[in-house]
């Protein structure tokens, strides 16, 4: 603490297509590229931050800089056809409204609602749709603050910009903690809660605690464990140091892990260098002295992670600072797919030769996984069986508990990134467990 002290408050200073031009190294860049960054970004979202710009960026090494491509739209993130629709109408100075159809035709081809998000997890009660609530897993519940729908950044590949850029109208947000514990209660197979966003240490910890307190209370069902998911230590360290309610989260936290509840932090790293700078290590510490863990995901993604050494690392630094490798995930078949895509195969080799030489206590890692509608599924291998190149794949966690676990092969396909690239290895019309998740759609009042 005492050398946390020493650090001066950083006031947070959030860029965005209305003022990146105003920042003072982006604005040294090449015209066109800052064109083609507006551009791109009337599509997706974007939104970077003072530290991100300042500590995180190699700008010697633009365009190619994994954290720039990790924060910053680029041209290849569109197809040609619909950069040049957009820069087009961008170039006319064409009005707003005719700006908004063009780039809302482009997103809707998008794939905007991976994995069944809306038709399938969130929970209906007595008729009524539980907004901000979603429930996939049995044992497992997601709750979606509405203020805690932005992040100090967002991440270029990130499954949840149709959120950020109002298609979704925070579909499932919610600022009612009571409605949380009211479903707890209903549902004691629930025994972890994942306060999730956008991100959740975007807000006040006056704020936060309004959610977190009610569950520290009063216990609600069989509530064991809180996991708060976020990229804040990655993107916005000074949350854990010299903001002005830095101490106020933290204790937040003590007060969780007082109450016997586990409290878990599901960091998403998504390259070593965003732990390099003392303060982001720093604030590791900070959130491992309250007692909590600290457990690290990210997805592998072109152009930024697709490196087995980076990988090897980045573990090993997470373990060195105390926290608990956990994920390597694919990134969903949304948004900018086309450019961040890796192929399952290499994902797989990346994943092995990245795993086969880091130490044991690095290997709690597990992935690569894709979180699709049936559940996590784990690229647990590929093989020859019965003079058959295939892939085995399994259920980490299903949507049905009796999934986990179980081990099924695909047709191996040099080129598939996600499952419903891939085919039944042995002649099957279909995955085991595909009836069955129909059955589980037709079941949904919502599903559409
Ligand atoms: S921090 Fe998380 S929610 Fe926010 S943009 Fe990145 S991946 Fe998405």
């Amino acid at each position: 603490m005492s050398k946390a002290a020493k650090i001066l408050p950083k006031p947070f200073i959030a860029y965005s297509r209305k003022n990146i031009i105003n920042n003072r190294i982006v604005n040294t860049l090449p015209k066109d590229m800052v064109n083609e960054i507006l551009a791109v970004s009337t599509v997706f979202p974007f939104r970077t931050n003072n530290y991100v710009i300042e500590e995180l960026i190699d700008w010697d090494n633009i365009p190619n800089d994994p954290i720039f491509q990790l924060t910053f739209p680029t041209r290849d993130m569109l197809e040609k056809n619909d950069f040049d629709r957009v820069n087009r109408l961008l170039n006319l100075n064409a009005p707003e409204k005719k700006l908004l159809e063009t780039v809302r035709k482009i997103q809707e081809k998008l794939n905007p609602h991976p994995a069944s998000q809306m038709e399938m997890n969130v929970p209906v009660e007595d008729g009524e749709m539980m907004r901000g609530i979603q429930h996939k897993y049995e044992e497992t519940a997601l709750f979606f603050p509405s203020q805690g729908q932005t992040c100090h950044a967002y991440c270029t590949y990130c499954f949840r910009w149709p959120q950020f850029v109002g298609i979704d109208k925070l579909k499932f947000a919610s600022s009612n903690s009571e409605q949380l514990v009211n479903y707890l209660t209903k549902h004691p197979e629930v025994t972890d809660v994942l306060i999730t966003g956008g991100d959740p240490l975007f807000m006040s910890s006056k704020l936060l605690r309004r959610y977190i307190e009610p569950l520290i209370k009063k216990k609600p069902g069989n509530l064991s464990s809180i996991r708060i998911g976020t990229k804040v230590p990655a993107y916005w360290p000074y949350r854990f140091i010299t903001d002005k309610d830095s101490d106020d989260l933290l204790r937040l936290f003590e007060e969780v892990v007082n109450s016997g509840l586990h409290l878990a932090i599901m960091t998403h790293y998504s390259h070593p260098r965003e732990l390099k700078p003392s303060i982001a290590q720093q604030a590791l510490q900070q959130i491992l002295k309250t007692g909590a863990v600290v457990r690290c995901q990210a997805p592998i993604i072109r152009h930024i992670n697709d490196d087995p050494e980076l990988w090897a690392t980045l573990w090993k630094v997470q373990v060195k600072l105390g926290a608990i490798p956990y994920y390597m995930f694919i990134g969903r078949n949304t948004g900018p797919k086309n450019y961040f895509k890796v192929p399952l195969s290499e994902a797989y080799h990346i994943f092995t030769k990245a795993y086969s030489s880091v130490s044991g206590l690095c290997r709690t890692v597990r992935g690569p996984s894709m979180s699709c509608t049936a559940g996590k599924v784990l690229i647990s291998g590929i093989a020859d069986i019965r003079d058959k190149k295939v892939f085995i794949l399994k259920f980490i966690q299903g949507r049905d508990p009796k999934w986990a676990n179980r081990t099924f092969f695909a047709q191996y396909d040099d080129d598939a990134c996600w499952i419903n690239e891939l085919k039944p290895a042995f002649g099957e019309t279909e995955f085991f467990y595909e009836k069955q998740l129909l059955g589980m759609k037709a079941k949904q009042p919502h599903y559409k």
